[in-house]
Formats: structure tokens, sequence, C-alpha cells
């Protein structure tokens, strides 16, 4: 396989095996032949065999492995003759990240640090299979799946305002909660409102940095700001619709994928009754993902509002695990896709793109631009990816060093398992400031705010 140099930031795969597009991967010349990504430019190469593919199979800088599709993976497929597949959307269905912002200086909170991230692990259940106390019907669950986060503002987890602040306003108009199994709908009826574990996070962060000053005033960003940061998705819910989907394409669409060259990227042409039906169930855990997010962020909301009777604002909400049905413009003329980003955001002009790098780095505000909607379908990376697998961190990493290095950074931390702080030590994650600078020099993104972390809640 050649990888050949497009330009400074961009590597193609013109012609290897079957694929019916090149392979693009977005990144420098030190990281194109690093482990992680040659797993992943392979699993590029798999996806661009796919039938109906449009334009090239995209890898963000941060890819890395994941199941079928790598993550950090782009790939639109036209919605009369392409396919959807599970493997491209990823278990964690609706996986994304929301920031909320305050008034207040770091000077105003500091010596409350401990008291926040207490009064937000005991408000919030975090970690390996978290419950909330409350069980939901099934009537509710659907109303959930159907409405997103319409159903949690007429149930006073919000602001009608934050409705605009959310991908989608927090409601994909595709749900429909008859596609999702009573399985499913069982899972997820007592983890509303709940962190997971593992990679998600709550963190309490400081604006070290505006770069862009009247786009950061614009959104009411300015040095020294405390925000908050929630990373989490659709819980049981949408591993349980990821789960029953790649059964029924097993047991259904054998002939249909008889052909891929992995099995993981099991899928059904879009179109079909199987494909609309997977549709419909991943946009309603997409929904439930919505409001467990609204309903975590609300909480905070009035952690912060009982101590320091401020306000809190959302500033915005984004998915980095979905298949999205979108017009773009492919060769002069316009299409319906189904882009399928996977451990990647939309970035549309002018839209917010948020990218955290780790429990012990910085995380960053950026926008999309219009140069973004010529390369990848108007998407950017969504993190800094994985370097280091869980086992690999820890034969690795103790956990003695990486409390101590946190302590070291002034960086308060509360988790409910001490394998989640090994496996999720910065030095897990890829350089963040790197891929946000490939990112602004390829153009796809651009840095409003760099942000540091003072406070995580860990599952
Ligand atoms: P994923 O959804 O792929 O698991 O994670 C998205 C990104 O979140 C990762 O690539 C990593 O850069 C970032 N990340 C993981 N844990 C933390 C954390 O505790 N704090 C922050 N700010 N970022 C994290
Ligand atoms: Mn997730
Ligand atoms: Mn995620």
């Amino acid at each position: 396989m050649d990888i050949i140099r497009e330009n400074k930031y961009m590597w193609k795969v013109e012609k290897f095996k079957n694929m019916k597009v090149p392979v693009y991967v977005l990144t420098d010349s030190q990281t194109i032949r690093s482990q992680e990504y040659h797993e992943a430019i392979m699993q590029l190469v798999n996806v661009a065999t796919l039938p109906g593919i449009v334009k090239g199979s995209f890898g963000m800088p941060d890819i890395h492995w994941g199941y079928g599709f790598p993550i950090g993976g782009v790939a639109a497929f036209d919605a009369d003759s392409g396919i959807i597949s599970p493997g491209g959307v990823g278990f964690d269905i609706n996986c994304g990240v929301r920031i909320m912002t305050t008034s207040l200086e770091f000077s105003e909170i500091k010596d409350y640090i401990d008291e926040i991230l207490t009064r937000v692990y005991n408000e919030i259940p975090v970690g390996v299979g978290s419950r909330t106390n409350f069980k939901l019907s099934v009537k509710e669950m659907k109303k959930i799946l159907n409405n997103g986060v319409y159903w949690a503002i007429n149930n006073n987890y919000g602001l009608a305002e934050d409705l605009y602040n959310i991908e989608d306003s927090g409601k994909i108009k595709y749900a429909d909660a008859d596609f999702v199994s009573d399985e499913a709908i069982k899972r997820g009826a007592d983890e509303l409102g709940t962190l997971g574990s593992g990679n998600h996070f709550i963190e309490i962060q400081i604006v070290e940095k505006v770069f862009e000053k009247e786009n950061a005033e614009r959104y009411g960003l300015f040095e020294g700001q405390i925000v908050y940061m929630i990373h989490s998705g659709s819980r049981g819910l949408g591993h349980q619709v990821a789960t029953d989907y790649i059964k029924i394409f097993r047991d259904n669409l054998k002939d249909w994928n008889k052909k891929i060259p992995d099995k993981q990227l099991i899928n059904a042409p879009f179109k079909s009754k199987y494909g609309q039906e997977y549709f419909s169930a991943m946009n309603a855990a997409a929904n439930f993902a919505f409001v467990n997010r609204q309903i975590m962020g609300h909480k905070i909301r009035n952690i912060f509002k009982d101590l320091f009777d401020v306000e809190s604002k959302l500033l915005y909400d984004i998915t980095h695990n979905i298949a999205k049905l979108e017009k773009h413009n492919v060769d002069g003329e316009e299409k319906d896709l189904i882009v399928h980003r996977k451990g990647a955001t939309r970035a549309f002009p002018d839209q917010i793109v948020l990218i955290p790098g780790s429990m012990g780095s910085s995380s960053y505000i950026l926008l999309g631009t219009e140069k973004s909607m010529s390369i990848a379908f108007g998407s950017s990376a969504h993190g800094a990816g994985r370097v280091l697998g869980r086992r690999q961190a820890k034969r690795r990493l103790n956990y003695k060093n990486v409390l101590n290095s946190m302590k070291e950074k002034k960086i308060k931390i509360i988790s409910k398992s001490k394998n989640t702080i090994v496996e999720e030590a910065p030095e897990v994650y890829k350089d963040v400031d790197s891929v946000v600078d490939i990112i602004e020099k390829i153009g796809i993104s651009r840095k409003i705010a760099k942000l540091t972390p003072v406070g995580v809640v860990k599952g």
C-alpha cells in the first residue's frame, strides 16, 4: 500500500484492494507512520470498498483503531445507493461533549473546587453500571427517545434557550422509539442522567487563552473564566441498539454482506427496511444521549447557582458518534448523503467544535469553517485520540504516579475506580495541542479558546 503526500497535512492512498474512492488522512509527517495510524488506515481502506461511498474515506488527526470503522473516521454514502453501518457510528451512539459557561473567575472559586467536585460526584451517578434512583416507564422513555431535549425542558431540566445551543436542537427528527427494543429501553430506564465510566468525564476548566477576541466575546468567553465540560453518551441503551441491529443485519442481510472485507463493517442499504429501522433507532438513542447530557448539565448548573448564585449558559453540545442525513456539494452537484462521523464532529461554518484533550492537559473550543465543507463533509477531530490501549496503560503506568502528576499540575480528581485513573492518564492520549494545530493548519476549524482543567470527575 502506497501512502502519498497530497499536501503538507493530507495523505492519500489512491488505489488498494477494491477501494471505490481514495483514503485521505489529515495529519503531519511525524505521525503518519505511527503504529496506531497503521491499523486505522487499513480500516479506512476497508471502508472505502463499501457500496455508495462518496469522495473519500477520511481519517482525522486523532484516528485510531475502532470496531469496523476507525475512531476519528468520516465516511459519507449516497442516500439512494449507499449503506448505513452501526460500526460507522459506534456503540456509544451520540457520545458527545457539552460545554457550559459561567460568569465566574477562577479566583472566586479556587477554594471551593473540592466542594464543587464532591457535590457533582454525589448528585450525578458515575462509574460502571451507574444508575439513577428513579426508573422511567416505557411510555415516558418513548417520549424521551422521540422528543429529545424538548422532553427535558418540559420536565424542568433546563432552560428553553438551551435548545438553541445543542446540535439539531437536541432532537433528531428521524428518531422513532418503536424501533428500539424492549431490552434497550429497559437498560436506559434507570440510566438517564448518569455519566458512565472510563473516558467519560465532568471537568471544571479555566479559559486559559482566547485566540480570536471578537469571536470569543461573541460567545461570552474571556480569559480566567470558569467553564465546565461534560462528556457522555447514550449509556446501555445506545449500546443495546447497536448490538441489536448488528444481530438483525447478520440474521437478515447475509447475502448483502457477503463481500465485506471485515465482518465488523456489517451494514444495510440505507433505503432498505433494515437500514431505515436502524436509522430510526439510532436517532432515538441519539436523542436519549442529548437528554442524558442535558440532565447532568442542568444539575451542575444548579450546584453553581446554589454555591455562587450565578446562572450558567449552555455554550454548545456536540455529538461525535453518529450518522446524519445531510446535503453536500460533491463535484458541483448537491447530494443527499448519510455522513458517518465516528469519533469525529461536525464542523460547519460558524458552528462550535469541542475538542477535549485529557484529564491532565488542555481542551479546546473551536469554530467550524467554510473550508471544512470542501474537505471532509464539514467535519473535524473529536479529541486528542488514544495512543495507548487500556491494557498497555496498566502495564506501563501506575496509580500513584498518575495521581502525583495530577497533584503537581494542581488538578483535583474524583473517580470511582483506580483503574480508570490509570487507563485514562494523560499519557494514554496524543498531544492535543498538536492535534488542534493540525486541524487549524488544514483549515477545518479555528481555535477560539484553550481550556485548562482544575477539577475532574471520572467514572
Ligand atoms: P472518546 O469519545 O473517543 O472516548 O474520547 C474523546 C476524547 O476525549 C479523547 O480522544 C481524549 O482526547 C479526550 N478525553 C478523554 N478523557 C478526558 C478527560 O478526562 N478530560 C478531558 N478534557 N478530555 C478527555
Ligand atoms: Mn462514549
Ligand atoms: Mn466520546
